[in-house]
């Protein structure tokens, strides 16, 4: 007899070791519990049947706040994906509203071509440039002649037309690192970098052909217009702001103007006070 309750005992030993080791889901406790079994060996295998009931129960519990998490987490993960591509869609409108922003305030919406606005900040850096670096710098300054008649004889949609023609012959006829705008109304500025007074006339002188030749059509009207050009450079004893070299050209161009206009004049200063 005694020999059967120690076999007892040590199988009841065995199977606490296994749900020690958490093999506890599939353990059998009944036979340990039967009439017969000595009663403390039916009181352990009772505490330990309600030990693994707990267990499990626990296990069941913590599986479902596992999944919970899981759920949580896929979740949060669409939402941040979501949240990314918002702020990526955002950031795009954004740049562009800038850079449309940007060519606006220094674009001329008749001509396409740089603004006065945009003309006068690149003219200060390479005003700067110039005087630091010791390197020529020239500005023709030019005004189409009798605009006025052109507007008033074809209207003014055509006189729109003319300005547009302007613009694209400055961006076809120009060299890329050449600068140019359309400073206002009828008249148009040039910033010939590392360019000496004598080249930049060259320049003007081509343009003013160039224009004079080019036949203007646009609603079945065809005409050609002239303009008249000033050209000055840099000249750092008598120049200390940007505006002076502006004002030397445009001065030489009023001169192109009093003398018949059509022309490239240079500017001079005994002559233009
Ligand atoms: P000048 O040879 O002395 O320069 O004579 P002009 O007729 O060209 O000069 P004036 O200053 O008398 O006239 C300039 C004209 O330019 C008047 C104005 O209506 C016209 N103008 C200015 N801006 C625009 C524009 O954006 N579109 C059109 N169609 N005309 C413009
Ligand atoms: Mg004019
Ligand atoms: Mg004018």
């Amino acid at each position: 007899m005694e020999e059967l309750e120690s076999k007892v005992f040590e199988e009841l030993s065995a199977t606490f070791e296994n749900v020690a080791c958490g093999e506890y889901e599939s353990i059998n406790l009944e036979k340990f519990m039967r009439v017969g079994n000595p009663s403390p060996i039916r009181r352990l295998a009772t505490i330990m049947e309600n030990v693994c009931r707990q267990f499990k129960s626990r296990e069941h519990h913590l599986k479902i706040a596992v999944d919970e998490l899981r759920t949580a987490r896929a979740e949060m993960e669409r939402f941040n994906a979501l949240l990314d591509s918002r702020v990526k869609e955002r950031t795009q409108a954004l740049e562009e509203a800038n850079s449309l922003l940007e060519s606006i305030s220094t674009t001329d919406s008749l001509t396409g071509i740089s603004n006065r606005r945009n003309f006068d900040e690149k003219l200060s850096y390479e005003f700067s440039r110039s005087l630091r670096y010791n390197i020529p710098l020239s500005c023709i300054m030019f005004d189409i002649d009798f605009f006025k008649k052109v507007n008033d004889s074809y209207g003014h949609l055509y006189g729109d037309e003319v300005l547009r023609i302007i613009g694209k012959t400055l961006k076809e006829e120009l060299r890329s690192h050449d600068i140019y705008a359309r400073y206002g109304g009828e008249e148009f500025v040039i910033l010939l970098p590392e360019t000496p007074i004598r080249n930049a006339a060259k320049v003007a002188e081509k343009l003013r052909v160039f224009i004079s030749k080019k036949v203007i059509e646009k609603d079945n009207i065809q005409s050609k217009v002239t303009i008249s050009l000033g050209v000055a450079e840099l000249d750092p004893e008598k120049m200390s702001s940007r505006s002076d070299l502006v004002k030397a050209a445009d001065k030489a161009m009023y001169r192109a103007k009093r003398t018949g206009r059509n022309k490239t004049l240079m500017f001079n200063n005994t002559k233009d006070k």
